[in-house]
């Protein structure tokens, strides 16, 4: 069982990245997507690392929300 070396979460519920041979979580390894950990440059808006492809997820599932009240509609 793995736990992170930095703050010492364990990987339940958190996703655990190796960064040069440490166990990090990807809340203290920078550069890592906080929901996949892959390596990203890429940040929300908030300053968390989100890699594209999750932004893109998280985007998708707004949008989905805020679709579903009537926006078959004029997008012109
Ligand atoms: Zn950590
Ligand atoms: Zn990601």
């Amino acid at each position: 069982m793995s736990e992170c070396t930095d703050c010492g979460v364990a990987s339940n519920g958190a996703v655990l990245v190796d960064v040069d041979g440490e166990t990090l979580c990807t809340s203290c390894a920078d550069g890592h997507c906080e929901r996949c950990g892959t390596e990203t440059e890429a940040t929300t808006i908030a300053g968390d690392f989100l890699c594209s492809e999750c932004q893109e997820v998280q985007r998708g599932q707004e949008t989905t929300r805020e679709d579903g009240q009537g926006a078959l509609g004029d997008f012109v």
